[in-house]
């Protein structure tokens, strides 16, 4: 390369610095930036996105400063990050709880808070229980989630993608999300895999536990059990010994029945059976490992007769698959 060319070049780059300045601030590193110095954080809820992070291009219009997630009326919402309550309490109606973490800020609503300002939460922490009412998801019961850096908001799910992948030029971003969240969901499985679960019932696993991209919609869906195919009428038997906490009727779940099974190899183990014909336990009982609880059916949201087996482990959905024979 010749001194001209080389003088040429270094020209060039003076002038990109002096065309960025009017633009770049301090504090406002841009999305590109942004998105490499998050930390790495937890989903503060596991289900579908119902409505991404689709900022305005100018603060005062219209737009969706975070993302949605679907979950159930008064289920546990999480903080996403280690930091401190700022606020928990009422916002135009709505119960909202924000934490700071640093120079970031993460909210929540509708939320009710179980902390109160001042506190400070880990990373995974319950802070309060989710409502229904939140404007963009009429329909269902959406977690609002934030994520702000001063006056910059930035997409929340940032912070659940690995630092590395993320520095990949075009990776597909969400396709890097999907596996954070199964990396997620894989650590949390293999806490609980020493407790040895029993089959709940013999058939054919007809949709896996996870994310998945649905055949007709295109969309992609959280799957929050392991589907077992198999005929009407076929025995469900428990994972594990434990307690009924719930049988009857539920929604979308059909004919469901929860068992507790308290601590088992050190982890706090539930595990629930939907869709059944019906279930000849109730609650209180205690049902040992493998007894015959019910009949497989199609209750509740289901095309076909199958179960719908769910594990928790600690308080988290996690894949049965790795936790059976
Ligand atoms: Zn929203
Ligand atoms: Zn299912």
């Amino acid at each position: 390369m010749g001194m001209k060319r080389i003088i040429t070049a270094i020209m060039s780059l003076c002038l990109l610095l002096l065309a960025d300045l009017p633009t770049a601030r301090a504090d406002d590193p841009g999305p590109a930036a942004a998105a490499t110095d998050l930390p790495r954080g937890v989903a503060p809820l596991l289900g579908d996105v119902s409505t991404g992070f689709d900022p305005p291009d100018q603060p005062w219009l219209a737009g969706h400063r975070g993302v949605d997630i679907v979950g159930d009326p008064g289920g546990p919402i999480k903080a996403a990050l280690a930091g401190q309550v700022s606020f928990a309490g009422m916002v135009a109606g709505r119960p909202v709880i924000s934490l700071r973490h640093g120079d970031l800020m993460t909210t929540y609503e509708p939320v009710v808070a179980t902390v109160s300002v001042g506190d400070e939460v880990g990373a995974g922490q319950v802070i309060g229980t989710l409502e229904t009412g939140h404007t963009s998801c009429p329909e269902k019961t959406c977690l609002h989630w934030g994520l702000r850096r001063s006056e910059t908001y930035l997409n929340p799910l940032d912070l659940l993608s690995p630092a590395k992948i993320r520095l990949i030029a075009g990776a597909d971003m969400e396709a890097v999300r999907r596996h954070a969240i199964d990396l997620e969901l894989r650590a949390s499985a293999e806490r609980a895999s020493a407790a040895g679960l029993v089959n709940p019932a013999t058939g054919v696993v007809t949709s896996e536990f996870g994310m998945r991209l649905h055949p007709i919609s295109g969309t992609w869906r959280f799957h929050d059990g392991l589907d077992i195919g198999a005929a009407c009428g076929t025995p469900i038997v428990t994972a594990a010994t434990g307690t009924v906490t719930e049988v009857g009727y539920s929604g979308g779940h059909g004919n469901r029945l929860v068992i507790d099974h308290g601590t088992i190899a050190g982890v706090a183990l539930k595990t629930s059976y939907s869709h059944a014909q019906g279930f000849s336990v109730a609650v209180g009982d205690t049902i040992t490992a493998g007894q015959t609880v019910g009949l497989i059916g199609s209750t509740g949201d289901s095309t076909g007769c199958h179960l719908h087996f769910q594990v928790w482990s600690d308080g988290d959905l996690v894949d049965p698959a790795p936790l059976l024979p």
